[in-house]
Protein backbone atom coordinates (compact mmCIF):
# COMPACT_ATOMS: atom_id res chain seq x y z
CA UNK A 1 0.00 0.00 0.00
CA UNK A 2 1.25 3.80 -0.73
CA UNK A 3 2.86 5.77 2.21
CA UNK A 4 2.42 9.12 2.83
CA UNK A 5 4.50 11.76 5.04
CA UNK A 6 1.92 12.87 7.38
CA UNK A 7 -0.96 10.61 6.64
CA UNK A 8 -1.47 7.71 8.87
CA UNK A 9 -2.42 4.42 7.38
CA UNK A 10 -4.96 2.38 9.28
CA UNK A 11 -3.54 -1.17 10.29
CA UNK A 12 -6.40 -2.72 10.41
CA UNK A 13 -8.56 -2.21 6.72
CA UNK A 14 -8.53 -2.59 3.43
CA UNK A 15 -8.87 -0.42 0.13
CA UNK A 16 -11.99 -0.03 -1.47
CA UNK A 17 -11.30 -1.09 -5.23
CA UNK A 18 -13.86 0.03 -8.65
CA UNK A 19 -13.71 -3.35 -10.84
CA UNK A 20 -15.37 -2.76 -14.21
CA UNK A 21 -18.19 -0.51 -13.34
CA UNK A 22 -18.26 -2.47 -10.06
CA UNK A 23 -17.20 -0.64 -6.55
CA UNK A 24 -15.78 -3.67 -4.30
CA UNK A 25 -15.85 -2.77 -0.52
CA UNK A 26 -14.29 -4.94 2.02
CA UNK A 27 -15.89 -5.10 5.63
CA UNK A 28 -13.05 -2.84 6.79
CA UNK A 29 -12.95 -0.01 4.45
CA UNK A 30 -10.26 2.40 4.77
CA UNK A 31 -12.16 5.98 4.56
CA UNK A 32 -9.96 9.68 3.57
CA UNK A 33 -12.20 12.37 5.90
CA UNK A 34 -11.17 15.76 5.84
CA UNK A 35 -12.75 17.39 9.30
CA UNK A 36 -12.92 20.51 7.75
CA UNK A 37 -12.52 24.14 8.99
CA UNK A 38 -14.35 26.04 11.24
CA UNK A 39 -17.15 24.58 12.04
CA UNK A 40 -16.32 21.53 10.60
CA UNK A 41 -14.78 20.66 13.88
CA UNK A 42 -18.19 20.19 15.92
CA UNK A 43 -19.66 18.18 13.07
CA UNK A 44 -16.94 16.43 12.04
CA UNK A 45 -16.83 14.75 15.73
CA UNK A 46 -20.91 14.54 16.12
CA UNK A 47 -20.62 12.65 12.51
CA UNK A 48 -18.19 10.34 12.95
CA UNK A 49 -19.85 9.51 16.30
CA UNK A 50 -23.47 8.82 14.24
CA UNK A 51 -21.76 6.72 11.77
CA UNK A 52 -19.62 4.28 13.58
CA UNK A 53 -22.93 3.76 16.08
CA UNK A 54 -25.04 2.89 12.53
CA UNK A 55 -22.53 0.97 11.44
CA UNK A 56 -22.32 -1.18 14.65
CA UNK A 57 -25.86 -1.72 14.78
CA UNK A 58 -26.40 -2.65 11.64
CA UNK A 59 -23.70 -4.76 10.91
CA UNK A 60 -23.04 -6.31 14.71
CA UNK A 61 -19.17 -5.72 14.27
CA UNK A 62 -19.25 -7.89 11.02
CA UNK A 63 -18.31 -4.52 9.39
CA UNK A 64 -16.47 -1.27 10.77
CA UNK A 65 -15.21 1.81 8.71
CA UNK A 66 -11.23 2.28 9.51
CA UNK A 67 -10.99 6.24 9.64
CA UNK A 68 -7.88 7.86 7.93
CA UNK A 69 -7.43 11.49 8.98
CA UNK A 70 -6.03 13.59 5.17
CA UNK A 71 -5.74 17.06 5.55
CA UNK A 72 -6.95 20.51 3.71
CA UNK A 73 -7.54 23.56 4.36
CA UNK A 74 -6.39 25.42 7.54
CA UNK A 75 -5.23 22.82 9.54
CA UNK A 76 -2.82 21.69 6.31
CA UNK A 77 -1.72 25.69 5.96
CA UNK A 78 -0.63 26.08 9.07
CA UNK A 79 1.37 22.80 10.11
CA UNK A 80 3.11 22.40 6.31
CA UNK A 81 1.93 25.96 4.60
CA UNK A 82 -0.20 24.07 1.99
CA UNK A 83 -3.88 24.52 1.44
CA UNK A 84 -3.80 21.55 -0.33
CA UNK A 85 -1.46 18.87 0.24
CA UNK A 86 -0.69 16.51 -3.20
CA UNK A 87 -1.07 13.47 -0.52
CA UNK A 88 -3.99 14.39 0.37
CA UNK A 89 -5.36 14.51 -2.94
CA UNK A 90 -3.20 10.97 -3.62
CA UNK A 91 -4.90 9.72 -0.65
CA UNK A 92 -8.32 10.39 -2.20
CA UNK A 93 -7.22 8.99 -5.44
CA UNK A 94 -5.93 5.61 -3.96
CA UNK A 95 -8.97 5.08 -1.33
CA UNK A 96 -11.43 6.11 -3.86
CA UNK A 97 -14.55 6.79 -1.46
CA UNK A 98 -14.22 9.64 1.55
CA UNK A 99 -15.54 12.33 2.73
CA UNK A 100 -15.29 16.02 3.85
CA UNK A 101 -16.54 18.97 5.93
CA UNK A 102 -16.25 22.38 4.75
CA UNK A 103 -13.01 24.30 4.15
CA UNK A 104 -12.51 28.15 4.24
CA UNK A 105 -11.53 29.49 0.82
CA UNK A 106 -8.05 30.87 1.08
CA UNK A 107 -8.08 34.87 -0.14
CA UNK A 108 -5.81 35.33 -2.26
CA UNK A 109 -3.91 32.00 -2.80
CA UNK A 110 -3.53 30.28 -5.80
CA UNK A 111 -6.90 28.38 -5.47
CA UNK A 112 -10.13 29.60 -6.34
CA UNK A 113 -11.96 27.20 -4.11
CA UNK A 114 -10.28 23.93 -2.40
CA UNK A 115 -13.63 21.95 -2.64
CA UNK A 116 -13.39 22.97 -6.75
CA UNK A 117 -9.06 22.12 -7.27
CA UNK A 118 -10.59 18.52 -5.53
CA UNK A 119 -13.33 18.11 -8.20
CA UNK A 120 -11.00 18.91 -10.80
CA UNK A 121 -7.80 16.48 -9.48
CA UNK A 122 -10.41 13.33 -9.47
CA UNK A 123 -12.88 14.21 -12.44
CA UNK A 124 -15.53 13.99 -10.35
CA UNK A 125 -17.87 14.89 -12.78
CA UNK A 126 -21.28 14.75 -11.17
CA UNK A 127 -22.29 17.11 -8.17
CA UNK A 128 -25.06 14.70 -6.42
CA UNK A 129 -27.82 16.88 -4.22
CA UNK A 130 -30.73 14.76 -2.72
CA UNK A 131 -33.14 17.10 -1.42
CA UNK A 132 -36.11 15.69 0.87
CA UNK A 133 -38.33 16.93 3.69
CA UNK A 134 -37.87 15.67 7.47
CA UNK A 135 -41.33 15.64 9.10
CA UNK A 136 -41.31 18.63 11.53
CA UNK A 137 -38.51 20.48 9.83
CA UNK A 138 -39.43 24.04 9.78
CA UNK A 139 -40.37 25.39 6.01
CA UNK A 140 -41.90 28.57 4.51
CA UNK A 141 -43.77 26.40 1.83
CA UNK A 142 -47.39 24.97 3.02
CA UNK A 143 -46.60 21.51 1.20
CA UNK A 144 -43.04 20.71 2.14
CA UNK A 145 -43.74 17.09 1.72
CA UNK A 146 -43.70 17.47 -1.86
CA UNK A 147 -40.25 18.58 -2.32
CA UNK A 148 -38.51 14.59 -2.88
CA UNK A 149 -35.99 16.05 -5.75
CA UNK A 150 -32.38 15.06 -6.79
CA UNK A 151 -30.10 17.67 -8.24
CA UNK A 152 -27.35 16.02 -10.85
CA UNK A 153 -25.33 18.93 -11.13
CA UNK A 154 -22.45 19.17 -13.72
CA UNK A 155 -19.15 19.36 -11.56
CA UNK A 156 -16.09 20.24 -14.22
CA UNK A 157 -17.28 22.38 -17.15
CA UNK A 158 -18.94 25.56 -17.42
CA UNK A 159 -17.96 28.81 -16.53
CA UNK A 160 -16.56 27.35 -12.85
CA UNK A 161 -13.42 25.78 -15.67
CA UNK A 162 -12.20 29.17 -14.07
CA UNK A 163 -10.90 30.68 -17.88
CA UNK A 164 -10.90 34.67 -17.14
CA UNK A 165 -9.76 37.64 -18.04
CA UNK A 166 -9.67 40.51 -15.63
CA UNK A 167 -10.30 44.02 -17.04
CA UNK A 168 -7.04 45.65 -17.23
CA UNK A 169 -4.82 42.91 -17.55
CA UNK A 170 -2.46 42.36 -20.53
CA UNK A 171 -4.10 39.18 -21.33
CA UNK A 172 -7.79 41.32 -20.88
CA UNK A 173 -6.54 43.12 -23.70
CA UNK A 174 -4.93 40.51 -25.45
CA UNK A 175 -8.67 37.93 -25.44
CA UNK A 176 -10.27 41.54 -26.42
CA UNK A 177 -7.60 42.14 -29.49
CA UNK A 178 -8.52 37.89 -30.56
CA UNK A 179 -12.23 38.44 -30.81
CA UNK A 180 -11.90 41.68 -32.88
CA UNK A 181 -9.40 40.17 -35.13
CA UNK A 182 -11.55 36.98 -35.71
CA UNK A 183 -14.76 37.30 -34.87
CA UNK A 184 -15.94 41.16 -35.68
CA UNK A 185 -19.28 40.56 -35.38
CA UNK A 186 -19.56 39.16 -31.95
CA UNK A 187 -17.40 42.33 -30.94
CA UNK A 188 -19.29 44.59 -32.25
CA UNK A 189 -21.84 42.96 -29.89
CA UNK A 190 -20.11 44.22 -26.45
CA UNK A 191 -21.34 46.86 -24.71
CA UNK A 192 -18.14 48.69 -22.96
CA UNK A 193 -15.44 46.15 -24.89
CA UNK A 194 -12.35 48.62 -23.17
CA UNK A 195 -13.95 47.98 -19.91
CA UNK A 196 -14.90 44.60 -19.80
CA UNK A 197 -14.31 41.74 -18.27
CA UNK A 198 -14.24 38.20 -19.95
CA UNK A 199 -15.50 34.54 -18.94
CA UNK A 200 -15.61 31.63 -21.13
CA UNK A 201 -18.12 29.05 -20.89
CA UNK A 202 -17.45 25.50 -22.16
CA UNK A 203 -19.88 22.84 -22.37
CA UNK A 204 -18.97 19.60 -24.00
CA UNK A 205 -20.83 17.12 -25.59
CA UNK A 206 -19.11 14.27 -23.55
CA UNK A 207 -19.26 16.62 -20.53
CA UNK A 208 -23.20 16.74 -20.98
CA UNK A 209 -23.69 12.79 -21.93
CA UNK A 210 -22.15 11.38 -19.12
CA UNK A 211 -23.61 13.55 -16.17
CA UNK A 212 -27.18 12.80 -18.25
CA UNK A 213 -26.29 9.54 -18.68
CA UNK A 214 -25.71 9.05 -14.83
CA UNK A 215 -29.00 11.30 -14.07
CA UNK A 216 -31.06 8.50 -16.09
CA UNK A 217 -28.91 5.77 -14.80
CA UNK A 218 -29.60 7.01 -11.24
CA UNK A 219 -33.70 7.46 -11.64
CA UNK A 220 -34.17 4.18 -13.34
CA UNK A 221 -32.52 2.19 -10.76
CA UNK A 222 -34.41 4.47 -7.78
CA UNK A 223 -37.62 3.78 -9.46
CA UNK A 224 -38.18 7.88 -10.31
CA UNK A 225 -40.99 9.25 -12.50
CA UNK A 226 -38.69 11.58 -14.43
CA UNK A 227 -35.65 13.76 -15.58
CA UNK A 228 -35.72 16.90 -16.04
CA UNK A 229 -33.41 18.98 -18.47
CA UNK A 230 -32.59 22.00 -16.68
CA UNK A 231 -30.95 24.89 -19.23
CA UNK A 232 -30.82 28.36 -20.10
CA UNK A 233 -30.95 27.75 -23.73
CA UNK A 234 -33.20 29.93 -25.30
CA UNK A 235 -30.55 32.39 -24.57
CA UNK A 236 -27.10 30.41 -24.37
CA UNK A 237 -27.49 28.13 -27.82
CA UNK A 238 -24.61 26.05 -28.15
CA UNK A 239 -23.97 25.61 -24.45
CA UNK A 240 -27.14 25.59 -22.30
CA UNK A 241 -29.36 24.46 -25.41
CA UNK A 242 -26.89 22.18 -26.75
CA UNK A 243 -26.84 20.61 -23.18
CA UNK A 244 -30.55 20.03 -23.40
CA UNK A 245 -30.44 18.67 -27.01
CA UNK A 246 -27.58 16.64 -26.83
CA UNK A 247 -28.85 15.16 -23.65
CA UNK A 248 -32.42 14.01 -25.60
CA UNK A 249 -29.94 12.07 -27.94
CA UNK A 250 -28.45 10.43 -24.98
CA UNK A 251 -31.52 9.93 -23.80
CA UNK A 252 -32.97 8.24 -26.91
CA UNK A 253 -29.75 6.63 -28.20
CA UNK A 254 -28.44 4.83 -24.98
CA UNK A 255 -31.76 4.14 -22.57
CA UNK A 256 -34.52 3.58 -25.70
CA UNK A 257 -37.34 1.97 -24.71
CA UNK A 258 -36.91 2.54 -20.85
CA UNK A 259 -37.60 6.55 -21.39
CA UNK A 260 -39.61 8.37 -23.56
CA UNK A 261 -38.73 11.95 -23.79
CA UNK A 262 -40.53 15.18 -24.97
CA UNK A 263 -37.94 15.72 -28.47
CA UNK A 264 -40.04 12.11 -28.97
CA UNK A 265 -43.41 14.27 -28.38
CA UNK A 266 -42.33 17.25 -30.30
CA UNK A 267 -41.67 14.95 -33.25
CA UNK A 268 -45.07 13.29 -33.02
CA UNK A 269 -46.72 16.64 -32.91
CA UNK A 270 -45.66 17.76 -35.56
CA UNK A 271 -45.71 14.71 -37.43
CA UNK A 272 -49.46 13.93 -36.24
CA UNK A 273 -50.85 16.59 -34.13
CA UNK A 274 -51.07 17.58 -30.41
CA UNK A 275 -53.41 14.24 -29.50
CA UNK A 276 -51.26 11.67 -30.81
CA UNK A 277 -48.77 13.14 -29.26
CA UNK A 278 -50.31 13.20 -25.54
CA UNK A 279 -51.85 9.83 -26.34
CA UNK A 280 -48.30 8.41 -27.08
CA UNK A 281 -46.51 9.77 -24.17
CA UNK A 282 -49.89 8.87 -21.85
CA UNK A 283 -48.91 5.37 -22.85
CA UNK A 284 -45.39 4.93 -22.67
CA UNK A 285 -45.96 6.23 -19.19
CA UNK A 286 -48.49 3.76 -18.26
CA UNK A 287 -46.25 1.38 -19.47
CA UNK A 288 -43.74 2.97 -16.67
CA UNK A 289 -41.38 4.45 -18.97
CA UNK A 290 -38.92 7.67 -17.36
CA UNK A 291 -40.14 10.95 -18.97
CA UNK A 292 -37.25 12.92 -19.89
CA UNK A 293 -38.53 16.58 -19.98
CA UNK A 294 -36.88 19.95 -20.46
CA UNK A 295 -37.41 23.53 -18.25
CA UNK A 296 -35.65 27.10 -18.27
CA UNK A 297 -33.42 27.88 -15.57
CA UNK A 298 -35.62 30.84 -14.43
CA UNK A 299 -38.99 29.19 -14.40
CA UNK A 300 -37.34 26.06 -12.69
CA UNK A 301 -36.98 28.32 -9.79
CA UNK A 302 -41.00 29.04 -9.47
CA UNK A 303 -42.14 25.88 -10.56
CA UNK A 304 -39.73 23.89 -7.88
CA UNK A 305 -41.34 25.78 -5.53
CA UNK A 306 -44.97 25.81 -6.66
CA UNK A 307 -45.40 22.41 -8.66
CA UNK A 308 -43.33 20.32 -6.44
CA UNK A 309 -44.60 16.95 -7.15
CA UNK A 310 -43.77 17.24 -10.98
CA UNK A 311 -40.06 17.42 -10.46
CA UNK A 312 -37.91 14.40 -9.63
CA UNK A 313 -34.62 13.80 -10.67
CA UNK A 314 -32.78 17.53 -12.11
CA UNK A 315 -29.95 17.32 -14.95
CA UNK A 316 -27.94 20.55 -14.95
CA UNK A 317 -25.35 22.58 -15.94
CA UNK A 318 -22.82 23.82 -13.29
CA UNK A 319 -23.64 27.22 -12.49
CA UNK A 320 -27.46 26.41 -12.63
CA UNK A 321 -26.83 23.27 -10.64
CA UNK A 322 -25.43 25.41 -7.88
CA UNK A 323 -28.12 28.00 -7.73
CA UNK A 324 -30.67 25.74 -7.86
CA UNK A 325 -29.49 22.70 -5.39
CA UNK A 326 -29.43 25.30 -3.08
CA UNK A 327 -32.85 27.38 -3.61
CA UNK A 328 -34.79 23.66 -3.39
CA UNK A 329 -32.68 22.77 -0.26
CA UNK A 330 -33.92 25.58 1.61
CA UNK A 331 -37.71 24.83 1.08
CA UNK A 332 -36.69 22.08 3.50
CA UNK A 333 -34.37 23.18 5.95
CA UNK A 334 -31.60 25.10 4.71
CA UNK A 335 -28.34 24.56 4.44
CA UNK A 336 -27.67 22.88 7.66
CA UNK A 337 -28.93 19.60 6.26
CA UNK A 338 -27.97 19.68 2.56
CA UNK A 339 -25.54 16.66 1.77
CA UNK A 340 -23.56 16.44 -1.42
CA UNK A 341 -21.86 14.15 -3.03
CA UNK A 342 -19.14 14.16 -6.20
CA UNK A 343 -18.85 11.30 -7.82
CA UNK A 344 -16.84 9.77 -11.14
CA UNK A 345 -19.59 6.57 -11.92
CA UNK A 346 -16.54 5.23 -14.41
CA UNK A 347 -13.60 5.13 -11.46
CA UNK A 348 -15.64 5.05 -8.56
CA UNK A 349 -14.19 8.13 -6.90
CA UNK A 350 -16.23 10.24 -5.21
CA UNK A 351 -15.97 12.29 -2.14
CA UNK A 352 -19.30 13.52 -0.30
CA UNK A 353 -19.34 16.66 1.34
CA UNK A 354 -21.36 19.37 3.69
CA UNK A 355 -22.81 21.86 1.58
CA UNK A 356 -22.77 24.60 3.95
CA UNK A 357 -19.36 26.55 4.45
CA UNK A 358 -17.05 26.97 7.92
CA UNK A 359 -19.83 29.29 9.26
CA UNK A 360 -16.30 30.55 11.39
CA UNK A 361 -18.96 32.93 13.85
CA UNK A 362 -19.61 29.60 15.67
CA UNK A 363 -16.82 27.33 15.30
CA UNK A 364 -16.01 25.66 18.21
CA UNK A 365 -19.18 26.27 19.80
CA UNK A 366 -20.85 23.28 19.46
CA UNK A 367 -23.61 25.04 18.42
CA UNK A 368 -24.20 24.16 14.56
CA UNK A 369 -26.45 21.85 12.71
CA UNK A 370 -24.21 18.67 12.06
CA UNK A 371 -27.30 17.11 9.48
CA UNK A 372 -25.30 18.24 6.12
CA UNK A 373 -22.48 16.10 6.99
CA UNK A 374 -24.06 13.44 8.61
CA UNK A 375 -26.36 12.80 5.75
CA UNK A 376 -23.50 12.89 3.34
CA UNK A 377 -22.31 10.14 5.21
CA UNK A 378 -25.51 9.01 4.58
CA UNK A 379 -25.21 8.91 1.17
CA UNK A 380 -21.64 7.79 0.95
CA UNK A 381 -22.95 4.75 2.61
CA UNK A 382 -25.44 3.94 0.27
CA UNK A 383 -23.30 4.57 -2.35
CA UNK A 384 -21.34 1.45 -1.15
CA UNK A 385 -23.86 -0.29 -0.76
CA UNK A 386 -24.09 -0.35 3.18
CA UNK A 387 -27.83 0.42 2.88
CA UNK A 388 -28.73 -0.69 6.28
CA UNK A 389 -26.75 1.48 7.96
CA UNK A 390 -27.64 4.51 5.88
CA UNK A 391 -31.58 3.70 6.85
CA UNK A 392 -30.03 3.77 10.43
CA UNK A 393 -29.29 7.06 9.73
CA UNK A 394 -31.91 8.24 8.13
CA UNK A 395 -34.30 6.65 10.83
CA UNK A 396 -32.34 8.09 13.50
CA UNK A 397 -32.37 12.00 12.12
CA UNK A 398 -36.15 11.38 11.20
CA UNK A 399 -36.94 10.45 15.00
CA UNK A 400 -35.17 13.30 16.34
CA UNK A 401 -36.54 15.67 14.17
CA UNK A 402 -40.20 14.62 14.70
CA UNK A 403 -39.98 14.90 18.87
CA UNK A 404 -38.44 18.63 18.11
CA UNK A 405 -34.81 17.58 19.32
CA UNK A 406 -32.99 20.08 17.36
CA UNK A 407 -30.30 22.47 16.95
CA UNK A 408 -30.72 26.24 16.71
CA UNK A 409 -31.29 26.94 13.25
CA UNK A 410 -34.09 24.74 13.34
CA UNK A 411 -35.35 25.88 17.46
CA UNK A 412 -35.75 29.26 16.03
CA UNK A 413 -38.56 28.47 13.48
CA UNK A 414 -40.18 25.72 15.99
CA UNK A 415 -42.56 25.89 18.72
CA UNK A 416 -42.22 24.01 21.51
CA UNK A 417 -38.99 22.43 20.41
CA UNK A 418 -36.14 21.34 22.36
CA UNK A 419 -32.73 23.29 21.53
CA UNK A 420 -29.70 20.84 21.39
CA UNK A 421 -26.22 21.29 21.05
CA UNK A 422 -24.35 19.71 17.83
CA UNK A 423 -23.03 17.12 19.76
CA UNK A 424 -26.48 16.32 21.49
CA UNK A 425 -28.26 16.38 17.94
CA UNK A 426 -26.01 13.43 16.69
CA UNK A 427 -26.87 11.84 20.51
CA UNK A 428 -30.23 11.81 19.64
CA UNK A 429 -29.89 10.53 16.37
CA UNK A 430 -27.85 7.85 17.46
CA UNK A 431 -30.76 6.86 20.41
CA UNK A 432 -33.56 7.28 17.96
CA UNK A 433 -31.75 4.55 15.24
CA UNK A 434 -34.08 1.29 15.26
P1 LIG B 1 -21.45 29.51 5.58
O1 LIG B 1 -20.24 29.08 6.30
O2 LIG B 1 -22.24 28.44 4.91
O3 LIG B 1 -22.38 30.25 6.64
C1 LIG B 1 -23.47 31.08 6.30
C2 LIG B 1 -24.59 30.91 7.30
O4 LIG B 1 -25.25 29.66 7.05
C3 LIG B 1 -24.17 30.80 8.77
O5 LIG B 1 -23.92 32.07 9.32
C4 LIG B 1 -25.38 30.11 9.35
O6 LIG B 1 -26.52 30.97 9.39
C5 LIG B 1 -25.72 29.10 8.27
N1 LIG B 1 -25.03 27.82 8.48
C6 LIG B 1 -23.88 27.36 7.92
N2 LIG B 1 -23.60 26.14 8.34
C7 LIG B 1 -24.59 25.79 9.20
C8 LIG B 1 -24.86 24.63 9.98
N3 LIG B 1 -24.06 23.57 9.96
N4 LIG B 1 -25.96 24.63 10.76
C9 LIG B 1 -26.79 25.68 10.78
N5 LIG B 1 -26.60 26.80 10.07
C10 LIG B 1 -25.51 26.85 9.28
O7 LIG B 1 -21.12 30.61 4.47
P2 LIG B 1 -20.06 31.81 4.50
O8 LIG B 1 -20.09 32.46 5.84
O9 LIG B 1 -20.37 32.58 3.29
O10 LIG B 1 -18.65 31.10 4.26
C11 LIG B 1 -17.67 30.87 5.27
C12 LIG B 1 -16.47 30.14 4.64
O11 LIG B 1 -16.86 28.85 4.15
C13 LIG B 1 -15.84 30.86 3.45
O12 LIG B 1 -14.43 30.71 3.52
C14 LIG B 1 -16.38 30.11 2.24
O13 LIG B 1 -15.55 30.20 1.13
C15 LIG B 1 -16.41 28.70 2.79
N6 LIG B 1 -17.35 27.79 2.09
C16 LIG B 1 -16.97 26.49 1.99
C17 LIG B 1 -17.83 25.56 1.41
C18 LIG B 1 -17.39 24.13 1.35
O14 LIG B 1 -16.34 23.77 1.85
N7 LIG B 1 -18.19 23.23 0.75
C19 LIG B 1 -19.10 25.97 0.94
C20 LIG B 1 -19.46 27.31 1.08
C21 LIG B 1 -18.58 28.22 1.67
P3 LIG B 1 -26.98 31.93 10.60
O15 LIG B 1 -25.97 33.03 10.68
O16 LIG B 1 -28.32 32.39 10.14
O17 LIG B 1 -27.05 31.13 11.85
Amino acid sequence: MKSFEHIRIPEEGEKIQQRGSQLIVPHQPIIPFVEGDGTGRDIWRAAQRVFDAAVAQAYQGKRKVAWMEVYAGEKAYTQWGTWLPEETVEAFAEFLVGIKGPLTTPIGGGFRSLNVALRKALDLYVCLRPVRYFPGVPSTVKHPEYVDMVVFRENTEDIYTGIEFEQGTQDNQRFGQLLKEHFPDEYAKIRFPETSGYGVKPVSKEGTTRLVRAAIQYALENKRRNVTLVHKGNIMKYTEGAFRNWGYELAEAEFGKQVYTWAQWQRTLEREGEEKANAEQEAALKAGRLLIKDVIADIVFQQTITRAMEFDVLATTNLNGDYLSDAIAALVGGIGIAPGGNINYESGHAIFEATHGTAPKYADKDKVNPGSVILSGEMMFRYMGWHEAADLIVNGMEKAIATRNVTYDFHRLMENAVLLKCSEFGEAIVRNMS
